[in-house]
């Protein structure tokens, strides 16, 4: 069984939590920047790779600066994210927009910025040629419906809203060139936590496969293809990591067999993994506040689902080390709670661990993409800070706790 590692000591914490209360996420930059050059270096041979980091994973314009230092762009859905990309110095076509029902002032920001259009629908070629303009280089959104299976957090493909049809496809392409656009992508993203490496050679399969038809029957180039986010992370210690070398080289050969075997121009290989990239280099740390005994045994700590919503939501596993306890036997079962007045905010339910007491501090694993970032504030939560354990073993907030005069920022009070 794999271990769930920790990139920090239980001192190192002590000395933060003194200058930083709990909760808080903190991420563990040394990880993060090695995690993104072992994808680069997997993808070596494939001209032009580009990982586009899905920001709504974690939307901290520090992290998505720090991977546009090790060569990544960013893809955004939504206006904010596109500043984000903006703020960390992420420009032009390094930015992809892939967004679904997307107003018209996404995407005029979009073309100001030179981003790559990814579109979701046939009808967003009018919707963005009469409030943008349509761009020199366009991409589509393919939903593969009834040829491929799905999984619990994404749903199957003919139920999902995104993307368009094959024979759309075809028409959409068309209607494009004729209207001048030039250059060329096709994407889909069909998977989510996805740890089947095979799944992700079938996706490329069936989008080479469709490139080679677009191309013959239209006579157009494809530039690049992106094979979407989903590429799943090992959140329990049995879990095995995706093998990113095996899962290169074998798209690798479908490339050289299909890409190259048909005579199609070179093809960029482009992802938009979020969780890959920063899931396991994200710690949510929170200290237990309270124990009750009741039917079961809980620890409330102070933390909630406003700052980790997957356990909630999904009924999502995530590791819980009792800082200091790390080599003690599991001997006794706890429900983890956050305070929110939902029974379902709980970290963990039934998890057999050490002994714990209050004023421990306990570290949720694997929080580095989509946890803060599914934060809200409901029940008068505040949203906790965000720090960065630098790689030098300093540590630099990234974002404060949020206070209660952002919570009522939005209100006017002496209109009461
Ligand atoms: C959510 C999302 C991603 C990232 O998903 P991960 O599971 O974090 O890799 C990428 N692209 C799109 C379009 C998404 O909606």
């Amino acid at each position: 069984m794999l271990p769930k590692t920790l990139p920090f000591t239980k001192q190192q914490i002590d000395e933060i939590t003194a200058k930083y209360p709990t909760p808080f996420h903190i991420y563990d930059e040394k990880g993060i920047r090695e995690n993104a050059k072992k994808l680069i270096k997997a993808f070596s041979w494939a001209p032009g790779f580009k990982e586009y980091f899905a920001v709504k994973a974690n939307p901290n314009p520090y992290l998505v600066k720090l991977l546009g230092e090790e060569g990544f762009g960013a893809d955004c859905s939504s206006l904010p994210e596109l500043v984000i990309a903006e703020k960390a110095g992420i420009t032009g076509e390094n930015i992809m927009l892939t967004s679904n029902n997307t107003p018209a002032d996404e995407f005029i920001y979009a073309r100001k910025l030179g981003a790559t259009l990814n579109l979701d629908d046939i009808t967003h070629i009018d919707y963005v040629e009469k409030h943008a303009g349509l761009p020199e280089i366009i991409s589509f959104r393919y939903n593969p419906g009834p040829l491929k299976g799905g999984n619990a957090i994404i749903g199957i493909p003919e139920e999902a809203k995104y993307g368009l049809t094959r024979d759309q496809l075809f028409e959409a392409y068309k209607t494009v060139k004729e209207r001048g656009v030039k250059r060329f992508g096709l994407h889909t993203m069909i998977a989510s936590n996805e740890l089947h490496a095979d799944y992700f050679v079938d996706t490329a399969e069936i989008l080479f496969e469709l490139i080679a038809d677009l191309s013959d029957k239209l006579k157009i180039d494809f530039e690049f293809v992106n094979l979407g986010g989903g590429f799943g992370i090992p959140y329990r210690p049995g879990d095995k990591p995706l093998d990113l070398e095996y899962i290169s080289s074998r798209i690798h050969e479908v490339y050289e067999e299909i890409i190259i075997g048909r005579g199609l121009k070179p093809l960029k290989i482009c992802m938009e993994s979020g969780r890959l990239i920063t899931g396991p280099f994200g710690f949510l740390v929170t200290k237990a506040i309270h124990k009750k005994e009741i039917y079961k045994s809980y620890i409330g700590v102070d933390a909630c689902m406003a700052d980790l919503m997957r356990p909630a939501l999904y009924g999502a596993y995530h590791h819980i080390t009792i800082l200091g306890k790390e080599d003690d036997k599991p001997v006794k079962k706890y429900d983890i709670t956050g305070s929110l007045c939902e029974n379902n905010d709980k970290f963990a339910i039934d998890r057999m661990l050490p002994e714990i007491k209050t004023g421990d501090t306990l570290v949720i694993h694997d929080t580095g993409a989509h946890g803060y970032a599914m934060g809200f504030n409901y029940n008068g939560k505040l949203r906790s800070a965000e720090l960065l354990l630098k790689e030098d073993g300093s540590v630099k907030q990234i974002r404060r706790a949020e206070t209660m005069d952002d919570y009522f920022a939005t209100i006017d009070f002496s209109g009461l």
